[in-house]
């Protein structure tokens, strides 16, 4: 047996020290189901559980299954709503898709009456429309920039789980019945198919909960990798994706999650959950199990208390 000798690097740091407590308290929860509408994702382990936090000065700090894998389903959303500003700029973009709340659920077929807008790029429809406005020469071309774009923010390669996207590809009738309602609309092009595969390609990106945690702290640091130094989106589209991710995040729960937790996040139905802490740090967590509105049970009991433990808060104040 090897006994390790004791050393002063064996303190626990105050942040792991909280998120050691943290996932031990959440670990025995047993609420809400992991999804079972993508074939592929109802797979998934619901016991897996992880917690990573990357500081925008690079240090990091995780529990339980930090490298576990999985697909970063609409976590992706923010992202690319990045690329597409970057693309085409911030009038443009807004004029394809608002960025108004909407007290439906993610997978709603519902445009704003007006101006038949998709509500924004957190839901699926937003989502296809930005998906939609990705620059390239053909799929393959706009696949690899937006892996090119993915990289900038994980910080090394990372690959498209073929299963989900083939499972997401022949079962997502409601996404391609919004992708051709949008067309008839002129808010998407006629590249519909190939925006579509786009789209399932990008929530079928395999992450793990430290490079979610990384993604947010390239958010948390004006858009650079706090890790590799690399500039992932141009720092003047950051302000637009995280007030974003502010309102419209966390779906139908994007409310009351403001109103609790006080900071940008979004979730996905795979149980990642990223939240921006900025100019601070960036938190991701995983775990399947979600509640009725598509969010990860214990990500969100976990971001409760991170936020009022540390108080992260964006309006806390001495006597909150
Ligand atoms: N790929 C999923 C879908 O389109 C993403 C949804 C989500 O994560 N909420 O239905």
């Amino acid at each position: 047996m090897m006994i390790e000798p004791v050393t002063a690097a064996q303190t626990v740091h105050p942040i792991q020290d909280v998120l050691n407590q943290i996932y031990e308290k959440y670990r025995s929860l047993r609420l809400g189901v992991p999804a079972t509408y993508i074939p592929e994702l109802a797979k998934m382990n619901p016991e897996w559980f992880g917690i990573c936090v990357v500081t925008v000065d690079g240090q990091q700090f995780s529990v339980g299954d930090a490298q576990q894998l999985f697909t970063i389903q609409s976590i992706s959303k923010v992202f690319v709503h990045g690329l597409a500003l970057e693309d085409h700029g911030r009038e443009h973009v807004l004029s394809k898709v608002g960025v108004e709340p909407t007290g439906d659920s993610f997978n709603a077929i519902v445009l704003d009456e007006q101006s038949k807008r998709p509500y924004n790029p957190m839901v699926n429809a937003g989502a296809i429309a930005t998906t939609s406005l990705i620059k390239g020469n053909g799929a393959t071309d706009r696949l690899n920039r937006m892996l090119a774009m993915f990289e900038r923010y994980i910080g090394h390669e990372s690959h498209i789980d073929m299963s989900t996207f083939m499972s997401e590809r022949t079962t997502g009738f409601r996404n391609r019945a919004m992708a051709y309602l949008m067309r008839n609309f002129g808010m998407i092009d006629d590249r519909i198919d190939e925006s579509l595969d786009l789209y399932f390609q990008q929530c079928s990106l395999m992450v793990n909960c430290a490079d979610l945690a990384t993604m947010a702290a390239t958010l948390s640091n004006h858009g650079k990798n706090p890790l590799t130094g690399v500039q992932a989106v141009p720092s003047r589209h950051v302000r637009d994706m995280l007030s974003v991710m502010f309102m419209c995040g966390m779906y139908n729960y994007s409310g009351e999650w403001a109103y609790k937790v006080g900071l940008p996040a979004k979730s996905g139905v795979s149980g990642g959950l990223i939240v921006v802490v900025p100019g601070r740090l960036g938190i991701g967590i995983f775990s399947p199990p979600l509640d009725e509105r598509g969010n990860s049970v214990r990500g969100v009991k976990v971001c409760e208390e991170l936020s009022e433990r540390f108080g992260l808060h964006l309006f806390e104040c001495e006597d909150c």
